[in-house]
């Protein structure tokens, strides 16, 4: 009867021990672990502090009893493994209750010690109110802390997965959350253009963001209340702080070992997860595998990789010849109503190595946009530029981007090129696809580049390539769209004119041709090259472009305009106590109603400018769209049509917007003595308590004259409920 010793009891180490004996019903089975729980969810922390996971038990996937029960496995808890004899084949273990030492043999022992929150050496990471989470005993303590009901404000050190987790958990539980990046960007496994897109995101759901600076200290100025100060020099006060800037591997046992470990500590092991003593294995977040793409030694610290390196872990001792073929990183975030997923490799990584790569962006829609509930879905694409063989894919958006994801991590596993992702034949009924599914679309694209078809220009490229005399740029949509916003020095000819304006355009020009989101450039970049011209397109188009060169950190300043809530223009009224503060509007006439879901830009702004022109000037018309741009280009658009936005607003990747036709001022009617019509709608947009209370005092006084009183809070408003 062999004897298998196991280290560490969640994720790898659990999966081993109950695979070890489904291959070997008569082995002896012992799993250590140091914590008082084994096998629990850890990536459901996050959600069980935000309390959509209610039910703290339902993390606790099993327990000790329950796998003595099931698998006969002996498991001991709060028993730390503190020394590896190798000759004599033993585990020296410490009774964490007791202190006491005792040994176990072993005939082959798997080690899945996992990693451990880095905390950075800075003044004040020891200070009472701060915390990594790693475990159920970290996530009681910071919930503990949430639920006394203290926490007004959080910093969260770090943009990665558990950092923007929490950073949504955290905000549900309404505390207002500030993210401190070093990197210019949360989530370094996406490029820029993707992450801008969270950035965006965060902002609009009312988290700060501090990018590019690093944490330089944190001081208690009194009991449970944080100054945390960073690089800049911007101080932030915090009632909590939660440290998730990465992990490191838990080798130490291993290296007093002597086994050997990789430059960052992981340990080093083969194919069949076997460190350099053939008698000891290896697996999870501790371990250095290989990149199947790039071929480099890498770490990524994933509980998929873990279970599968576990499983073949067991394959291998109980006699299989089970390998393992690297991590390549698939992974998935969501970030409040946007869900980030990735696969392969990014472009910096690609860079690093030296790996010519290619590259689209494409904007499309999760399902088919006459089925309704359609969200725009944007995939960026890496590829060899010889054979389109795939290196890496990301996709963001509000629906349906697990199932592109896993599409494309399939297709990158393989070894497809582009030209396959034109082939794949995926499912489709409106509410799910599209007949050209978003991933189908994303292969020609990418395809359409390889084959010449079409010059894509990345937007980061776009500042060099217009540094030439040579160069123009040529904006091809509607007027509607070219007022709300342009690149600089663009010639703007919209599309369905541009055959007839041919003659506006010089020829001894290369044009960078750009629309939304590069379909309309696309047919415009064919026809101009069909007619002799040098012509290109910006890959994934204004939308994109807008979206990478706005400011990304708001730490310390005003929103910015599609941020902030909709000010409404109040005139002079007598009575009014606040008139930057709250607005009362006529609501007796009901708005008319326009779906623009599903349709993308120019889509919904071409929608309402139609529907406006049937409207009487003071009607009001509510706007429902899913294109993410609507919220910012309703607003310019409004402003420079001389029509009025007098709300808006985002949930679930829908955004309402309230217009009134023309620019007439919504009349005030509380004036002094004055009468109230019925029905009144309050706007609160202030994050004051003061203003706060005002708004309330005059909602209270209309109701008291017999009034039907509506009260509306922008976010800031909201913001100011939840304190
Ligand atoms: P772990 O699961 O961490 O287990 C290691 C165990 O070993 C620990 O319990 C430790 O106490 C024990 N141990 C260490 N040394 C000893 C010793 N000497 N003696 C005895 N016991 C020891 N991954 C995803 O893929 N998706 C996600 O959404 C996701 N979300 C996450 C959210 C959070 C908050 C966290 C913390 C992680 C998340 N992860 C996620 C990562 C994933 O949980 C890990 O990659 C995975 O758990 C690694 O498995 P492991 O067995 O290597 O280590």
């Amino acid at each position: 009867m062999s004897t298998y010793v196991i280290v560490g009891g969640v994720a790898g180490g659990a999966t081993a021990a109950a695979r070890l004996r489904r291959m070997d019903e008569q082995a002896q089975i012992i799993l250590l672990e140091r914590g008082p729980y084994v096998s629990f969810a850890n990536c459901g922390l996050p959600y069980h502090i935000g309390e959509v996971i209610q039910d703290r038990e339902a993390l606790l996937v099993s327990t000790p009893e329950k796998l003595a029960a099931e698998f006969a496995i002996d498991v001991r808890t709060e028993q730390e493994a503190i020394a590896i004899d190798r000759a004599a084949r033993q585990v020296v273990v410490r009774d964490l209750r007791t202190a006491e030492t005792y040994r176990l043999d072993y005939d082959k022992l798997i080690l899945s010690p996992g990693a451990r929150s880095v905390v950075p050496p800075v003044p004040g990471v020891d200070a009472p109110g701060v915390y990594t989470l790693r475990s159920i005993p970290d996530m009681d303590a910071i919930k503990a802390r949430v639920d006394a009901g203290d926490v007004q404000q959080a910093v969260i050190v770090g943009g990665g997965f558990i950092g923007l987790e929490m950073a949504e958990n955290l905000s549900h539980r309404g505390v207002a959350v500030t993210v401190v990046e070093m990197a210019p960007q949360v989530m370094t496994a996406f490029d820029f253009e993707i992450a801008a897109m969270l950035h965006r995101h965060l902002r609009e759901k009312g988290v700060r963001l501090a990018l590019g600076d690093g944490l330089q200290q944190i001081e208690e100025r009194a009991p449970g209340q944080l100054t945390v100060t960073l690089a800049s020099g911007n101080q932030i006060p915090a009632d909590l702080v939660i440290l998730a800037i990465g992990v490191r591997p838990e080798s130490e046992l291993a290296a007093r070992a002597d086994l050997p470990l990789g430059p960052r500590g992981h340990i080093l092991v083969n194919e069949h997860m076997q460190t350099a003593d053939p008698d000891i294995y290896a697996v999870g977040d501790a371990i250095q595998v290989i990149h199947p793409i790039t071929g480099a030694a890498t770490a990524i610290p994933l509980a998929g990789p873990a279970n599968r390196q576990a499983r073949i872990a067991a394959d291998h001792i109980t006699g299989k010849d089970s390998a393992y073929r690297g991590t390549m990183g698939t992974s998935i975030v969501k970030v409040f109503d946007l869900t980030a997923a990735c696969t392969g490799t990014n472009s910096q990584t690609l860079e690093k190595q030296g790996i010519p790569f290619l590259s689209s962006i494409t904007h499309s829609n999760d399902h088919v946009g006459y089925y309704p509930g359609a969200t725009p879905q944007t995939i960026k694409l890496l590829y060899a530029p010889d054979d389109g063989k795939l290196l890496g894919a990301q996709v963001v958006g509000y629906n349906a981007v697990d199932r592109s994801i896993d599409a494309l991590a399939v297709a990158v596993q393989a070894g497809m090129t582009v030209y396959d992702l034109e082939h794949l034949e995926l499912a489709y009924a409106p509410p799910y696809g599209a007949a050209k599914d978003a991933v189908n679309i994303a292969g020609f694209v990418a395809a359409n580049q390889l084959r010449g078809d079409t010059d894509l220009v990345q937007v980061q490229d776009l500042p060099r390539l217009l540094e030439s005399p040579d160069v123009g740029i040529l904006d091809v949509r509607t007027d509607a769209e070219w007022q709300i916003g342009h690149i600089p020095n663009a010639v703007h000819i919209p599309n369905t004119q541009l055959r007839a304006r041919l003659n506006e355009l010089s020829q001894d020009k290369r044009w960078v041709v750009y629309c939304a989101i590069g379909r309309r450039a696309y047919v415009m970049e064919r026809m101009l090259k069909q007619h002799g011209y040098r012509a290109m397109n910006l890959s994934g188009g204004y939308n994109t472009y807008r979206v990478v060169t706005e400011p990304q950190s708001n730490i310390g300043q005003p929103p910015a305009d599609d941020e902030a809530p909709i000010a409404i223009q109040l005139p002079q009224a007598a009575n009014t106590p606040q008139k930057e503060i709250v607005a009362m509007i006529e609501s007796e006439t009901p708005a008319l109603e326009l779906n623009a879901c599903g349709l993308q830009c120019p889509g919904p702004i071409m929608a309402v400018y139609k529907k406006m022109q049937e409207m009487q000037p003071g009607q009001t018309l509510r706007v429902v769209a899913t294109d993410p741009g609507f919220k910012r280009d309703v607003a310019a658009w409004a402003e420079r049509t001389g029509n009025t936005l007098l709300e808006v607003g985002q949930t679930n990747g829908h955004i309402t917007a309230l217009l009134r036709k023309g620019s007439t001022q919504p009349q005030v009617t509380v004036q002094e003595g004055g009468v109230l019509p019925n029905a009144k709608t309050m706007v609160v947009f202030s994050g004051d308590l003061d203003h706060a209370l005002a708004s309330f005092v005059i909602a209270n006084g209309a109701a008291a004259m017999g009034k039907q009183v509506t009260m509306f809070f922008t976010f800031w408003g909201l913001n100011i409920l939840r304190r």
